[in-house]
């Protein structure tokens, strides 16, 4: 079926986990990643998570794009538990609410720029013209529109994590996760890239929530949120948003 609309808007918060808790076993071991982290993110709010490393905010980004599953607690995006949703439902409910940008880009790299973009498309079957205005729309937002038929290896490594960014955006999603999307960029690359993610997704109305350790890209954040132990600890603003204006139902910080 194809599913052109937007995902269905509902008024609540974009993404909220309440209260949830994670364990991995691993070969007759047990390591509790999450235990008992509570958070809310609107639409167009951008909420950085920093935190030591094993803290579990990787695992916060699993557990709200519903590829792993609280013990615990509930995590739900526009409004839908993922709880709720049975296999081929989780699939399709990730596809089209949740963009992925992740370190190292995971770009397929025998495929073009082009390619790369519409794999969500395609996957969800929507009509090739429709695939080709949304993809083009999408590289010309990261300012690669001429950049569409290169493959990867003839993309600088900025120009691979916009391509990956416009992979997220292209199915419109209610929540972008983003796990240390500048981690092997050099700093003022870094910084490009996470505005130009930034202002995309607020232009679309996304919310996102994204892993950082550089404080300079957290402070482009709406709010600051730490995770230490799997739990995370209340707003510390590390430094003003970078576009004001944007609206962040953020209020006023401790
Ligand atoms: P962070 O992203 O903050 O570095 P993670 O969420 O990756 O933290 O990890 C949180 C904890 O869970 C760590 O102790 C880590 O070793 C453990 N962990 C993460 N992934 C797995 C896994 N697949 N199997 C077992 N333990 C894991
Ligand atoms: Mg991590």
């Amino acid at each position: 079926m194809s599913t052109d609309a937007p995902a269905s808007v509902s008024p609540g918060p974009a993404a909220e986990a309440a209260d949830v808790t994670h364990t991995y076993a691993r070969a007759g071991i047990s390591v509790r990643a999450l235990e008992g982290a509570s958070l809310k993110v609107s639409r167009g709010e951008v909420l950085a998570v920093v935190g030591p490393s094993g803290s579990g905010k990787s695992t916060l980004l699993f557990l709200l794009g519903g590829l792993e599953r609280p013990d615990s607690g509930a995590v739900r995006v526009a409004g839908v538990d993922w709880a709720s949703l049975s296999g081929d439902e989780r699939a399709r409910f990730r596809r089209a609410n949740c963009g992925f940008v992740v370190q190292g880009m995971a770009l397929l790299p025998q495929a073009t720029a082009g390619e790369n973009v519409e794999v969500p498309l395609v996957l969800d079957d929507v009509e090739p013209a429709e695939r080709a205005s949304r993809t083009a729309e999408a590289l010309d937002r990261v300012g690669l529109a001429g950049e569409r038929a290169k493959l990867p290896d003839q993309l600088s490594g900025g120009q691979q994590q916009r391509v990956a960014i416009a992979r997220a955006l292209v199915g419109r999603p209610t929540l972008v996760l983003a796990d240390e999307p500048t981690g092997n960029l050099d700093s003022r690359t870094g910084l490009a890239v996470t505005a130009l993610l930034l202002d995309a997704a607020r232009e679309g109305g996304a919310a996102v929530v994204m892993v950082t350790h550089d404080p300079t890209v957290a402070a482009q954040a709406d709010r600051v949120v730490e995770m230490h132990s799997g739990r995370l600890s209340r707003t510390a603003r590390i430094g003003p948003p970078a576009t004001p204006g944007g609206q962040a139902g953020a209020g006023p910080t401790p």
